[in-house]
């Protein structure tokens, strides 16, 4: 409450870094399959560097009722869950690169 962005140096209330960040990443989400048969969705080309990539990873388990992993960058969850990631991603500010 009431600190100076360390970026853009205004108040926080006003800082829009965080949000600037979120529009400037290009995730993509893909499903892929491992073994057995086993499908998988990803999420990838976040950059964690601005990005809490634990916490964003925490909301999309929640959200998709799935278990995960997070790790450099990427998101894994397992099941397909393309259209619900994409949905609470954009929901959350992300831009979603289609492909
Ligand atoms: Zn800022």
């Amino acid at each position: 409450m009431g600190g100076i962005c360390s970026v853009c140096g205004l108040p926080e209330e006003l800082c829009m870094c965080e949000q600037i960040a979120k529009e400037q990443q290009k995730i993509r989400i893909l499903t892929d399959t491992r073994r057995y048969g086993k499908v998988v969705t990803v999420v990838e080309g976040i950059d964690s560097t601005d990005i809490d990539l634990n916490d964003l990873a925490r909301k999309l388990k929640t959200r998709c009722a799935a278990g995960g992993t997070a790790k450099e960058g990427r998101i894994e969850l397992q099941g397909d869950h393309k259209r619900k990631v994409k949905e609470v991603l954009e929901e959350l500010g992300f831009s979603v690169v289609s492909r």
